[in-house]
């Protein structure tokens, strides 16, 4: 029943501490308990989408090969509670590229939905940023906040401006999971009902 249903992922921020730009594997140090909560999304049956912007590429401060190396530190770390990414979307492009892939623009959500016959309407995004949020309203899937880095202060200020609603906001990364799991198997008991 979760088949067609993504939980998508924001990357810096949210898995990972944001300390300016990762560009390199060392820089990369996930926030407690994230491996385990990927497994957990894992074992309910949904897809797990990273959808990242890394504008350090087009900034040349480092290359495709560069982020490449990266992720596979990310699936290594994750790998070791059994916790796996089942998509990486990635925008490499500057910001003054205009491109239609940098969050909060929604290219590559949509080639996801498209990749894995998604729903976005039942799908959630769980990010850092109001890019993130922004992105999740677009699209008409359900933004998840987590507080882990100083931008979600401006990610609250635009919800209360009223430029987007936000379904859940989470302290952590493994809040947002918590909830969303949650949400999800309430779901899937409503439909066994019928
Ligand atoms: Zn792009």
């Amino acid at each position: 029943m979760l088949a067609n249903l993504a939980v998508f992922l924001d990357r810096d921020g949210t898995l990972n501490e944001d300390s300016g730009y990762v560009t390199s594997p060392e820089q990369l140090v996930l926030f407690p308990g994230v491996p385990e909560a990927l497994a957990r999304l894992n074992d309910i049956g949904v897809q797990v989408i990273l959808v990242t912007n890394q504008s350090a590429i087009g900034r040349g401060f480092m290359t495709a090969d560069d982020f490449q190396l990266i992720h596979q530190k990310l699936v290594d770390l994750l790998q070791v509670h059994d916790g796996s990414i089942d998509a990486v979307y990635y925008c490499p492009h500057h910001p003054n590229e205009d491109c239609a892939c940098r969050k909060p623009n929604i290219a590559m959500i949509q080639q996801a939905a498209v990749d894995f016959s998604l729903d976005l309407s039942r799908c959630y995004f769980v990010g850092d940023k109001w890019s993130d949020l922004e992105a999740a309203s677009r699209v008409g899937a359900s933004g998840v906040l987590v507080r882990s880095s100083d931008y979600s202060t401006a990610a609250l200020q635009a919800r209360d401006h009223g430029q987007f609603s936000i379904a859940y906001v989470a302290d952590t990364f493994v809040q947002a999971v918590d909830w969303i799991v949650q949400e999800l198997l309430q779901q899937q008991e409503c439909v066994s009902e019928k």
